[in-house]
């Protein structure tokens, strides 16, 4: 069982999963580069939600939206505007902190001192902080009244707080003015390219209401608290699905894709215990929403939300419809009415779900007085599916040993591997999520009739014998299992 996200760092790095961005520079902060193992996780995982999405429903649809948008979007979407926090400054370390984020520390050390109701006082002036226009204010006086210190330096030397706009600018051609009001930005989200294509995909798609529109990518956000490896990057990926309804009918299919989006993790290989539904109170609800409800898993770092469940109503197509001035509503022929759909939103970070099934399938076991680390990782996502080895050094074993991976390599992500005892090379395997390991002997290749070779099943480390012609068929079938 995992204790901390520093183990999992450390193995990540160490197997190649997930290296910290331009390294040999000293880093990037809160980019990370995925190496040949999570390259491979992070696609299966991928892969499994696209399928899920497109593949199983027919009234889902895919779609592929440039991260790059009109500087309209922006502002449409309450992003130019809304897409702060309260940032302050301790100016005896230079370090910057999100306040509310220092008040609730502050809180949850009254409550380890056991000063319960001096906490729950605190907590009510934080929930009750002006929003948007008196925030910075309230924070501010909080921070002041309750001596709250900067947690590294110790220091009470604050700035005053200030809202701090998470999207990054950039540079848009040549001739690129200054001017905010043409800013490009890198998008904070990839739910405004499925509202503005919502036009597009109706004309062209053909689907009636209810229909979904699914699609992943790359989003950037310059996060401010960010220490907590792939779980709040700078720069991540997206995996959103939008689901248009008719209004009245939002409540039951916000319900309805809850309990689906829950039950995908489960079929992730994920446990179930370690996974829980969180929904939002009302008074904490984004501007656009009527309802949310967070996916969370418990991670070493405590319950975070892998995903968002998010009932954005008609807020993002009306906003569109009136910056844009163009109609974006749905006709239904058979009630002949005319109506701005609702918006159902399901909404998971790809790296947050690499993250959870890495935490998850990671175990330490005893095994003959030594331990063994291993990746008990759903075979679906697995990065290699099957390692493949000659006992030892000998043509006649590595020639079968080559040959059954050249077999197997049409369909599976196989590995080769001929190097050290066979022992480090199971290993090497477990720590890697290996789910099958194929063992060519001279017991199978010398005995009478067909050649046979042992499989080792990774989680268990039991051994088959089994016929070559028939590991096809075993693979196959423990896949599914
Ligand atoms: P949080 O409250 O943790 O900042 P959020 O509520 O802002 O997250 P959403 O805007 O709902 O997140 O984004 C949807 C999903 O995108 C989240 O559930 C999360 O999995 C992922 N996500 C958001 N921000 C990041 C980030 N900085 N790094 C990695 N994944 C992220």
């Amino acid at each position: 069982e995992l204790e901390s996200l520093d183990t999992i760092v450390s193995l990540a790095k160490a197997r190649g999963f997930i290296f910290q961005s331009s390294e040999i520079y000293g880093g990037l902060g809160a980019v990370y580069d995925y190496g040949p193992l999570g390259a491979e996780l992070k696609r299966n995982i991928r892969e499994l939600w696209w399928k899920e999405m497109t593949q199983r429903h027919d009234n889902i649809v895919g779609l592929d939206a440039a991260i790059f948008m009109h500087p309209k979007v922006w502002k449409a979407s309450g992003h130019v505007d809304g897409f702060n926090d309260p940032m302050i400054d301790d100016k005896q370390s230079n370090k910057r902190y999100r306040a509310d984020m220092l008040v609730e520390g502050h809180i949850a050390k009254l409550r380890g001192k056991g000063k319960e109701e001096e906490a729950d006082e605190l907590q009510k002036l934080l929930d009750t902080a002006g929003s948007r226009e008196g925030l910075c204010k309230d924070l501010h006086n909080i921070i002041m009244d309750n001596e709250i210190r900067a947690p590294e330096s110790g220091a009470f030397d604050w700035t005053e707080v200030r809202q701090f706009n998470l999207m990054f600018k950039t540079q848009f051609g040549a001739t690129s003015s200054a001017d905010d009001d043409d800013a490009v930005y890198l998008r904070p989200e990839t739910a405004q390219g499925i509202f503005v294509n919502f036009k597009n995909v109706m004309d062209t798609a053909r689907q009636k209401i209810p229909f979904g529109i699914a699609q992943v990518g790359k989003a950037f956000r310059n996060e401010v608290v960010a220490r907590q490896f792939v779980f709040r990057m700078r720069e991540f990926e997206q995996m959103e699905m939008q689901y248009f309804v008719e209004p009245g009918t939002d409540g039951e299919s916000y319900e309805n894709w809850l309990s689906k989006r829950l039950k995908w993790h489960k079929t992730l290989g994920i446990r179930e215990h370690k996974l829980r539904t969180h929904p939002h109170p009302k008074d904490k609800l984004a501007h656009y929403a009527a309802s949310a409800a967070d996916i969370e898993y418990q991670y070493p770092i405590g319950w975070q939300e892998v995903e968002g469940i998010h009932n954005r109503t008609d807020f993002d197509l009306s906003q569109h419809q009136e910056y844009s001035g163009k109609k974006l509503q749905y006709y239904d022929q058979k009630k002949q009415k005319r109506y701005t759909p609702y918006v159902i939103e399901t909404s998971i970070g790809l790296d947050r779900a690499v993250m959870m099934a890495l935490c998850d399938a990671y175990r330490e076991e005893e095994v003959d007085g030594d331990t063994r680390t291993v990746l008990k990782l759903n075979p679906e996502i697995a990065p290699t599916k099957v390692g493949i080895f000659p006992l030892i050094k000998k043509d006649k074993l590595q020639d079968l040993a080559h040959k059954i991976e050249s077999d197997l390599r049409a369909d599976y992500k196989v590995l080769y591997d001929e190097s050290g005892s066979i022992g480090k090379r199971y290993r090497r395997q477990d720590e890697a999520g290996t789910p099958f390991c194929i063992t060519v002997d001279f017991d199978g290749v010398e005995s009478e009739g067909e050649d046979t070779v042992t499989i080792r099943y990774r989680d268990d480390m039991t051994q088959d014998r089994v016929p070559v012609s028939r590991l096809r068929e075993v693979i196959d079938d423990k896949m599914k299992s």
